[in-house]
C-alpha cells in the first residue's frame, strides 16, 4: 500500500471515517460495515475534498445503518490493524511538526517526541521531557489535536495538574476546559 491513499477523520457521533483512494472506482461511494466501520471510497482522480462532501450528504443515512447494525446487536469492535497503520503513518507526518510549531510558539523545549498506539491516554509528558502522542490524535478536530499538544507541553513547567498548570494551559490554550470536555467525547478504542 502507498502513503496518502488513505485518510481518517472522526465525526462526531459517528467515529473514524475512512476516506481511500481507489484505482478502480469510477464514482464516490460510502459502506457501512459492521466491524470494519465508515468508509467513502474515492476514485483516484477525485481529491479526498469530494469525498468528504460526498460522505456529509449521506451522513444521515449512514447514521441510520449504523443504528439499525447496534439495534441487531452487532459489535462494534476497536480499529482494525490497518486503520491503526494508516493512522501512524499520518500521525508521524503530521504530529511531530505541529508539536515543534505550537513548543516554539510558546517557548517550550522538548526533549524527544513519540507517537503511541494505546487506548489510555490521548498524550503523556515523560520526566525526561519527552512527549508522547497518540496516534488516535490525527482522527479528531485539529483544535482539539492542539489541546492535547499544549496540555503535555504545559507538563513539562508542572507535572502535575495543580493550579500553576491550570494557569499556564489557559493562557497558551484559552477554554481549556471545555476543549477537554469535548475530547473526552471522542472514545479511545
Ligand atoms: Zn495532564
Amino acid at each position: 500500500m502507498s502513503k496518502n491513499v488513505e485518510k481518517i477523520f472522526q465525526d462526531e457521533q459517528i467515529g473514524p471515517v475512512r476516506l481511500c483512494k481507489s484505482a478502480r472506482a469510477r464514482r464516490i461511494s460510502v459502506r457501512v460495515h459492521p466491524i470494519k466501520g465508515v468508509s467513502v471510497t474515492v476514485p483516484r482522480f477525485l481529491p479526498f475534498a469530494a469525498g468528504m462532501v460526498f460522505f456529509r450528504s449521506r451522513r444521515d443515512w449512514v447514521l441510520a445503518v449504523l443504528e439499525r447494525q447496534r439495534s441487531q446487536g452487532v459489535p462494534r469492535t476497536g480499529l482494525s490493524e490497518g486503520e491503526i497503520e494508516a493512522m501512524r503513518a499520518q500521525a508521524k507526518r503530521e504530529l511531530p511538526p505541529r508539536l515543534a510549531e505550537l513548543a516554539a510558539l510558546h517557548g517550550f523545549t522538548y526533549n524527544k517526541v513519540f507517537i503511541k498506539n494505546n487506548a489510555s491516554n490521548w498524550g503523556s509528558c515523560s520526566a525526561k521531557g519527552n512527549i508522547n502522542l497518540n496516534l488516535r490524535l490525527v482522527a479528531v478536530e485539529p483544535r482539539l489535536r492542539d489541546y492535547v499538544i499544549l496540555h503535555e507541553l504545559c507538563h513539562l513547567r508542572h507535572p502535575n495538574h495543580g493550579p500553576g498548570f491550570h494557569a499556564l494551559l489557559e493562557q497558551v490554550c484559552p477554554g481549556h476546559r471545555a476543549l477537554r470536555k469535548e475530547l473526552l467525547r471522542n472514545p479511545l478504542r
